[in-house]
């Protein structure tokens, strides 16, 4: 599926099977689910993106091809292709555990070619080992919305009362783990979905409303996945002193003006950019663990766009997976 210009739908073309150069391998896309960045991309809300281009950043894949120097992996393993695809390794991010900021950082299905295919390379100093309990669908949303929202969580510190804004692809994931954790987990939904509140009451929210809605009682955190600016003073004002409000989602509508008054109080605002490859092993040990459960619906590679514009729709209860080896 490729995307030759954006604010396009993508065009399913043949493209021809990807080389393996220096540590990248060839890969088999097993399977590749769908996120809300790749609305962004295809909608030209993030600047700068590889043109021709592969979208797709939660890739399960097969090694089929070594490049000449790729020693880490072998042919025949099963491994995931998470956002992070490169980075130089000698910046002053990428020296203090910050390769997320790396300004020279390479994204997969955005400034590389991704998964929306039935082959794709990736460097291997960058693909993510799986656990082996799940299924190449059920792996997939770990990717990106467990390991972003995985990021937003450990950034939610210790807070026991945790408010989740927008209960897609990331806080179904992370919502089992909080749970696991022992928090509480309060979940805000557009206003009158009751279907993503009984799926959120159903992962063990303790309290489920809508966004425009007050908490029954103060939160210590909150996290914020829906692409929605209002959000912030939303939640700054369903949060209590001290507390932080995390901003998981990589594009965000514009934050309207709000009083001083709900920032006051030394509460705190902030963004997760990317993740580093220790999230993404930090992420995957945990997961298992929970266990966590992925929520899925399969799509052929070329029903993609049906998939995007379901997302787009908000009809989707948990994440879109392309299958592309069943096509
Ligand atoms: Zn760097
Ligand atoms: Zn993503």
């Amino acid at each position: 599926m490729i995307l030759d210009q954006v604010g396009k739908p993508l065009a399913l073309r043949e493209s021809p099977t990807p080389e393996p150069r220096g540590c990248e391998v060839q890969l088999q896309v097993l399977a590749c689910a769908v996120c809300r960045t790749d609305l962004h991309v295809v909608d030209g809300e993030l600047p700068n993106p590889k043109l021709p281009l592969i979208i797709g950043h939660e890739i399960v894949g097969r090694v089929t091809r070594l490049g000449e120097q790729a020693t880490l992996l072998s042919v025949g393993q099963r491994v995931g292709v998470p956002w992070l695809g490169w980075t130089d390794g000698e910046c002053s991010y990428c020296r203090s555990g910050n390769e997320n900021l790396c300004p020279r950082a390479r994204f997969t299905g955005y400034t590389l070619d991704g998964g929306y295919a039935e082959f794709t390379v990736a460097d291997e100093r960058y693909c993510v080992s799986l656990p082996e309990s799940y299924s190449d669908a059920e792996a997939a949303p770990l990717l990106c919305a467990g390991l972003i929202g995985y990021r937003s969580l450990v950034r939610a510190g210790d807070a026991k009362r945790l408010g989740i804004y927008g209960f897609g692809a990331a806080a179904h994931i992370i919502a089992q783990v909080a749970v696991h954790q022992g928090r509480s987990v309060f979940a805000f939904t557009r206003r009158g979905d009751h279907e993503a509140q009984k799926f959120a009451r159903g992962l063990g929210a303790v309290w489920v409303g809508g966004s425009d809605e007050r908490p029954p009682e103060e939160l210590d955190a909150a996290i914020i996945f829906a692409p929605v600016g209002a959000l912030v003073p939303a939640a700054l004002a369903a949060v209590r002193k001290g507390a932080i409000v995390v901003c998981g989602g990589i594009h965000m509508s514009g934050i309207p003006s709000f009083p001083y008054d709900l920032l006051w109080g030394e509460r705190t605002v902030c963004s997760i950019a990317n993740l580093t490859r220790k999230d993404a092993a930090d992420f995957m040990s945990i997961a298992p663990k929970v266990p966590v459960r992925t929520t899925t619906q399969p799509f052929r590679l070329e029903q993609a766009n049906e998939a995007l514009s379901q997302l787009r729709s908000g009809k989707l209860q948990g994440a879109a997976v392309l299958l592309p080896s069943q096509s």
